[in-house]
């Protein structure tokens, strides 16, 4: 039997790395996507990765807002990226907190970053090669879930001095979303030295 063809791609937090993070978005209006996001995921894109989402909403366990409130605002969020000619294709969200005041969301889940329940979710999903793919956020955790999953972990911008983190070589660091964009190599270029 043949193994089933599966796709690299680059998974992105949301709130600090694809937009300005203002701490629990709960309307659409407060979205405000950081400088060269949109031409950073375009040439990701065109190097050939899939893209995809995975963001803590711990929001919706403290009762902040309801988790359709989430799904609407990244619903807004995926058309506005379209129309720059990026497909978001899939945001997973963890909606989880062990100290919510949600019953139904608050425990301690396998999905909230650093642990890598959403991206073992997407890769199942949508058949994504994790070892060939990123995980890239703003925060430590991001990092680690990528490199739980088996990722490579990047940090936008530089965070020297993680515990467990430094000296990873399957950690990346970069000022800008750009700046590691212009560094990733195209998927059918990847056997050129
Ligand atoms: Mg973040
Ligand atoms: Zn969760």
């Amino acid at each position: 039997m043949q193994m089933k063809k599966t796709s690299p791609a680059v998974i992105l937090d949301r709130d600090g790395t694809l937009c300005r993070d203002v701490v629990y978005m709960s309307r659409f209006e407060d979205f405000d996507p950081l400088p060269g996001v949109d031409a950073a995921l375009r040439l990701l894109q065109d190097a050939g990765y899939r893209l995809f989402v995975a963001t803590n909403q711990s929001g919706v366990a403290r009762g902040l807002f309801p988790l359709e409130t989430v799904q609407a605002i990244n619903a807004k969020i995926r058309d506005y990226f379209l129309e720059k000619g990026v497909n978001l294709e899939d945001f997973a969200v963890c909606p989880h907190h062990p100290q919510g005041s949600v019953p139904e969301y608050t425990l301690d889940c396998a999905c909230r970053k650093p642990k890598p329940g959403m991206l073992l979710d997407l890769a199942f999903k949508h058949g994504l090669d994790l070892g060939r793919s990123y995980m890239v956020g703003d925060m430590p955790r991001d990092a680690q879930a990528g490199l739980a999953a088996g990722c490579q972990g990047v940090l936008i911008p530089p965070q020297r001095g993680i515990p467990g983190l430094d000296n990873n070589v399957r950690l990346k660091e970069f000022n800008s979303l750009l700046d590691f964009a212009r560094s990733v190599r195209g998927v059918d270029a990847s056997h050129v030295c």
